[in-house]
Protein backbone atom coordinates (compact mmCIF):
# COMPACT_ATOMS: atom_id res chain seq x y z
CA UNK A 1 0.00 0.00 0.00
CA UNK A 2 1.13 3.01 -0.75
CA UNK A 3 -0.21 4.80 1.84
CA UNK A 4 -2.45 7.09 0.69
CA UNK A 5 -5.87 8.00 1.95
CA UNK A 6 -8.64 7.13 0.50
CA UNK A 7 -12.27 8.23 0.49
CA UNK A 8 -15.73 6.30 1.01
CA UNK A 9 -18.82 7.85 -0.44
CA UNK A 10 -22.38 6.19 0.35
CA UNK A 11 -24.47 6.49 -3.19
CA UNK A 12 -27.87 5.85 -3.10
CA UNK A 13 -28.01 3.17 -6.34
CA UNK A 14 -31.81 2.41 -7.19
CA UNK A 15 -33.57 -0.97 -8.39
CA UNK A 16 -31.51 -1.01 -11.22
CA UNK A 17 -28.23 -1.20 -9.75
CA UNK A 18 -29.32 -3.57 -6.87
CA UNK A 19 -26.78 -6.17 -8.80
CA UNK A 20 -23.77 -3.86 -8.51
CA UNK A 21 -24.12 -4.84 -4.78
CA UNK A 22 -24.10 -8.86 -4.59
CA UNK A 23 -21.71 -10.90 -3.64
CA UNK A 24 -20.12 -11.50 -7.09
CA UNK A 25 -19.46 -7.66 -7.69
CA UNK A 26 -17.05 -7.59 -4.55
CA UNK A 27 -19.04 -4.63 -3.40
CA UNK A 28 -17.86 -1.72 -0.56
CA UNK A 29 -21.76 -1.23 1.35
CA UNK A 30 -23.53 0.29 3.61
CA UNK A 31 -26.80 -1.22 5.04
CA UNK A 32 -29.16 -3.40 3.15
CA UNK A 33 -28.45 -7.15 3.85
CA UNK A 34 -24.65 -8.55 3.81
CA UNK A 35 -22.99 -9.43 0.71
CA UNK A 36 -21.28 -12.56 2.19
CA UNK A 37 -17.90 -13.17 0.57
CA UNK A 38 -16.57 -16.53 1.63
CA UNK A 39 -19.49 -18.74 2.71
CA UNK A 40 -17.86 -21.09 5.50
CA UNK A 41 -17.61 -19.73 8.95
CA UNK A 42 -20.13 -17.27 8.83
CA UNK A 43 -20.92 -15.08 11.97
CA UNK A 44 -23.90 -16.93 13.71
CA UNK A 45 -26.67 -16.11 15.86
CA UNK A 46 -24.31 -15.64 19.37
CA UNK A 47 -21.68 -14.32 17.47
CA UNK A 48 -24.42 -11.29 15.98
CA UNK A 49 -25.62 -10.75 19.46
CA UNK A 50 -25.34 -7.41 20.98
CA UNK A 51 -23.11 -7.56 24.22
CA UNK A 52 -25.11 -5.47 25.98
CA UNK A 53 -28.73 -6.37 25.23
CA UNK A 54 -28.71 -9.85 23.39
CA UNK A 55 -30.36 -8.45 20.34
CA UNK A 56 -29.06 -9.26 17.13
CA UNK A 57 -27.05 -6.62 15.47
CA UNK A 58 -28.15 -5.24 12.34
CA UNK A 59 -25.54 -5.27 9.06
CA UNK A 60 -23.89 -1.49 9.17
CA UNK A 61 -21.14 -2.02 6.49
CA UNK A 62 -18.46 -3.72 4.52
CA UNK A 63 -15.50 -3.01 2.45
CA UNK A 64 -14.00 -4.59 0.34
CA UNK A 65 -10.34 -4.25 0.92
CA UNK A 66 -8.05 -7.30 -1.19
CA UNK A 67 -4.34 -7.67 -0.03
CA UNK A 68 -3.18 -7.45 -3.50
CA UNK A 69 0.38 -8.85 -2.26
CA UNK A 70 -1.24 -11.58 -0.10
CA UNK A 71 -2.61 -14.92 -1.94
CA UNK A 72 -4.56 -16.09 0.87
CA UNK A 73 -5.97 -12.53 0.80
CA UNK A 74 -6.44 -11.72 -3.11
CA UNK A 75 -10.20 -11.24 -1.86
CA UNK A 76 -10.70 -9.62 1.42
CA UNK A 77 -14.11 -7.73 2.84
CA UNK A 78 -14.61 -6.48 5.98
CA UNK A 79 -18.07 -6.62 7.87
CA UNK A 80 -18.99 -4.44 10.36
CA UNK A 81 -22.31 -4.98 12.63
CA UNK A 82 -24.37 -2.64 15.27
CA UNK A 83 -26.70 -2.80 17.54
CA UNK A 84 -30.02 -1.04 16.64
CA UNK A 85 -30.60 0.17 20.29
CA UNK A 86 -29.28 3.60 20.60
CA UNK A 87 -29.22 2.49 24.85
CA UNK A 88 -26.40 0.42 24.19
CA UNK A 89 -24.12 2.95 23.15
CA UNK A 90 -24.03 4.78 25.82
CA UNK A 91 -23.24 1.70 28.62
CA UNK A 92 -20.07 1.05 29.99
CA UNK A 93 -19.00 -2.82 30.36
CA UNK A 94 -17.16 -5.65 27.47
CA UNK A 95 -19.18 -6.64 25.19
CA UNK A 96 -20.40 -3.43 23.05
CA UNK A 97 -23.04 -2.73 20.30
CA UNK A 98 -20.15 -2.96 17.46
CA UNK A 99 -18.78 -5.86 15.88
CA UNK A 100 -15.91 -6.58 12.99
CA UNK A 101 -15.66 -9.96 10.89
CA UNK A 102 -12.91 -10.12 8.47
CA UNK A 103 -13.49 -12.89 5.22
CA UNK A 104 -10.57 -13.58 2.57
CA UNK A 105 -9.91 -16.06 0.02
CA UNK A 106 -7.15 -16.68 -2.69
CA UNK A 107 -7.98 -16.12 -6.27
CA UNK A 108 -8.31 -19.86 -6.73
CA UNK A 109 -11.61 -20.81 -4.71
CA UNK A 110 -14.82 -22.64 -4.96
CA UNK A 111 -17.07 -19.49 -4.91
CA UNK A 112 -15.96 -16.92 -7.47
CA UNK A 113 -14.26 -17.34 -10.88
CA UNK A 114 -10.33 -15.95 -10.95
CA UNK A 115 -11.44 -13.33 -13.67
CA UNK A 116 -12.81 -9.86 -12.45
CA UNK A 117 -16.40 -10.09 -12.58
CA UNK A 118 -18.28 -8.35 -15.43
CA UNK A 119 -19.24 -4.94 -15.54
CA UNK A 120 -21.98 -5.31 -17.74
CA UNK A 121 -25.46 -5.53 -15.67
CA UNK A 122 -27.12 -9.49 -15.74
CA UNK A 123 -29.79 -9.53 -18.50
CA UNK A 124 -32.66 -10.77 -15.83
CA UNK A 125 -32.59 -8.80 -12.19
CA UNK A 126 -31.35 -11.17 -9.47
CA UNK A 127 -32.95 -11.30 -6.64
CA UNK A 128 -30.89 -10.74 -3.62
CA UNK A 129 -30.41 -14.73 -2.70
CA UNK A 130 -32.08 -16.40 0.31
CA UNK A 131 -29.22 -19.07 0.18
CA UNK A 132 -25.63 -19.61 -0.55
CA UNK A 133 -24.22 -21.33 -3.02
CA UNK A 134 -23.44 -23.92 -0.60
CA UNK A 135 -27.39 -24.11 -0.18
CA UNK A 136 -27.45 -22.93 3.28
CA UNK A 137 -30.61 -20.63 4.00
CA UNK A 138 -30.21 -16.96 4.95
CA UNK A 139 -32.55 -15.34 7.51
CA UNK A 140 -35.25 -14.04 5.68
CA UNK A 141 -34.60 -10.72 8.01
CA UNK A 142 -31.38 -9.41 8.47
CA UNK A 143 -29.21 -12.16 5.36
CA UNK A 144 -27.33 -13.49 8.10
CA UNK A 145 -27.01 -17.26 8.47
CA UNK A 146 -30.61 -18.78 8.95
CA UNK A 147 -30.66 -22.46 10.53
CA UNK A 148 -34.19 -22.18 12.35
CA UNK A 149 -36.93 -22.43 10.00
CA UNK A 150 -40.65 -21.59 10.62
CA UNK A 151 -42.26 -24.60 12.43
CA UNK A 152 -45.25 -23.99 9.70
CA UNK A 153 -44.59 -23.73 6.57
CA UNK A 154 -40.94 -25.28 6.88
CA UNK A 155 -39.80 -22.91 4.39
CA UNK A 156 -38.81 -19.43 5.88
CA UNK A 157 -35.51 -19.37 7.33
CA UNK A 158 -34.43 -17.45 10.78
CA UNK A 159 -31.08 -16.23 12.23
CA UNK A 160 -33.34 -16.54 15.57
CA UNK A 161 -36.51 -16.38 17.28
CA UNK A 162 -36.53 -12.06 17.17
CA UNK A 163 -36.42 -12.12 13.58
CA UNK A 164 -39.08 -14.98 13.40
CA UNK A 165 -41.37 -13.30 15.05
CA UNK A 166 -40.52 -10.18 13.17
CA UNK A 167 -41.24 -11.45 10.27
CA UNK A 168 -44.76 -13.02 11.23
CA UNK A 169 -45.83 -9.51 12.08
CA UNK A 170 -44.45 -8.02 8.63
CA UNK A 171 -47.17 -10.20 7.09
CA UNK A 172 -45.85 -13.73 6.80
CA UNK A 173 -48.50 -15.15 9.29
CA UNK A 174 -50.31 -14.18 5.68
CA UNK A 175 -48.49 -16.10 3.60
CA UNK A 176 -47.15 -19.10 5.83
CA UNK A 177 -48.25 -22.23 4.00
CA UNK A 178 -49.89 -20.59 1.26
CA UNK A 179 -48.47 -23.25 -0.91
CA UNK A 180 -45.82 -22.62 -3.63
CA UNK A 181 -42.65 -22.38 -2.78
CA UNK A 182 -41.64 -19.71 -0.39
CA UNK A 183 -38.29 -19.46 -2.66
CA UNK A 184 -40.22 -18.17 -5.50
CA UNK A 185 -43.54 -16.72 -5.12
CA UNK A 186 -44.70 -13.93 -3.44
CA UNK A 187 -42.24 -13.09 -1.36
CA UNK A 188 -39.46 -13.76 -3.96
CA UNK A 189 -37.54 -10.41 -3.02
CA UNK A 190 -37.16 -9.93 0.32
CA UNK A 191 -37.58 -6.66 0.55
CA UNK A 192 -36.47 -3.84 3.08
CA UNK A 193 -37.72 -3.99 6.68
CA UNK A 194 -37.14 -1.59 9.44
CA UNK A 195 -34.55 -3.48 10.82
CA UNK A 196 -32.26 -3.07 7.82
CA UNK A 197 -30.13 -0.17 7.82
CA UNK A 198 -30.55 1.71 4.61
CA UNK A 199 -28.96 0.26 1.97
CA UNK A 200 -26.04 2.80 -0.22
CA UNK A 201 -23.38 1.43 -2.57
CA UNK A 202 -19.94 3.20 -1.37
CA UNK A 203 -17.64 4.30 -4.07
CA UNK A 204 -14.12 4.67 -3.14
CA UNK A 205 -11.83 7.42 -4.92
CA UNK A 206 -8.11 8.58 -3.52
CA UNK A 207 -8.21 11.60 -1.45
CA UNK A 208 -7.45 14.94 -3.61
CA UNK A 209 -4.42 16.22 -1.74
CA UNK A 210 -5.24 20.00 -0.44
CA UNK A 211 -1.48 20.35 -0.66
CA UNK A 212 1.23 18.81 -2.08
CA UNK A 213 2.31 15.90 0.23
CA UNK A 214 5.78 17.26 0.85
CA UNK A 215 5.29 21.19 0.81
CA UNK A 216 8.68 22.11 0.49
CA UNK A 217 8.14 21.24 -3.07
CA UNK A 218 6.18 23.85 -5.24
CA UNK A 219 4.78 22.18 -8.30
CA UNK A 220 3.51 25.49 -9.42
CA UNK A 221 6.29 27.11 -9.28
CA UNK A 222 8.76 27.23 -12.64
ZN1 LIG B 1 -27.74 -3.67 21.99
ZN1 LIG C 1 -32.03 -12.49 11.12
ZN1 LIG D 1 -44.05 -20.19 7.67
Amino acid sequence: MAGGVELGFAEPVGPGGAWRLRSAQFPSKVGGRPAWLGEAGLPGFDALRCGRCLQPRAFLLQLYAPLPGRPDAFHRTLFVFACRGAACYRLPGPGGPLCAFRSQLPRRNATYPEEPPSEEPPPLPEPFPRRLRSGAALCRVCGCPGPRACGRCRRAAYCGPEHQALDWRRGHRRSCGRGGDADATDDAEPDHNEFLFPEYEILIEPEEPEFPADSSVDPESP
